[in-house]
């Protein structure tokens, strides 16, 4: 742990500290992030292959997915570049997909916009709002670049610092698996790496303005999440494995819901 953890600090030191752009904080970035989103769109396609993708024109829950997602994408689209930081963003392009699995209560959001929610968190949700919360958090962990920096940690820890183009040339299956674990996709339970503290504070935090400033109240975080960690009966549901729920969620939720209210403007 001690030797990782000196990898990691010099690592940071020589090239790989980025700032972040939508946090403010430095985090561990060796990863090109363009390199990323091209592994992202190949792995979406062999993922949406391998499913069953619902319609938009024939799921009225697609056509909601669709919906909220366009209305997060536009309105953060619209703030990055007010904010003259269009770079957020870059390489963005966008894809909301439903998939019919009634088992599966998960979401998650590739880099470069490529999200995904099964039709089992649609009865934890229940409504639209409570769903913008979760593609909220969801895109939060993608623009705020922690698959980025989980990544990089990965190629550092169990790839000997590879680049990551070299990985996929030399162990692409290796590499493939790890990418799928960082963003917290999988079949497996035991496969998906829960994110960091850290991350889903901030996840939280920015998910709620991006959920406001699409004109989805805030508010309704709380008690999405309180029906969430009662979610699953015997067995956590998947998206509680990534993401784990408790009191100080909850606690640090309501903390931020005044800062998100200020995006919040009511329905456009
Ligand atoms: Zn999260």
């Amino acid at each position: 742990m001690k030797n990782i953890l000196v990898t990691l600090f010099c690592a940071c030191l020589l090239a790989g500290c980025a700032l972040n752009l939508v946090t403010g904080r430095k985090q561990l970035s060796l990863v090109k992030e363009s390199d990323l989103r091209l592994m992202a769109v190949s792995e979406y396609n062999t993922f949406l292959k391998a499913n069953n993708v619902l319609s938009p024109g024939t799921s009225s829950d697609a056509a909601m997915v669709d919906r909220v997602g366009a209305r997060i994408a536009n309105a953060i689209t619209k703030y990055y570049s007010s904010k003259e930081k269009k770079s957020v963003l870059e390489g963005y392009n966008w894809e909301f997909n439903t998939i019919d699995d009634k088992k599966v209560i998960n979401a998650w959001c590739m880099p470069g916009g490529k999200v995904v929610v099964y039709t089992g968190l649609l009865p934890v949700t229940q409504n639209e709002t409570a769903l913008a919360i979760v593609m909220g958090h969801e895109i939060a962990h993608s623009v705020a670049k922690h698959g980025n920096e989980r990544m990089s940690q990965a190629m550092v820890q169990q790839m000997g610092g590879m680049a990551l183009e070299v990985a996929l040339a030399q162990k692409p299956q290796e590499t493939q698996d790890l990418f799928m674990s960082t963003y917290g996709i999988g079949s497996q339970l035991g496969a998906m790496l829960p994110w960091s503290r850290q991350q889903e504070t901030e996840a939280d935090q920015y998910g709620l303005i991006f959920s406001a400033m699409a004109g989805y109240d805030p508010r309704e975080a709380i008690p999405f999440w309180e029906r969430m960690s009662k979610a699953g009966g015997g067995s956590p549901p998947e998206f509680l494995s990534t993401h784990p729920s408790d009191e100080t969620r909850l606690r640090k939720l309501k903390q931020f819901i005044p800062e998100a209210l200020k995006y919040y403007t009511g329905r456009k």
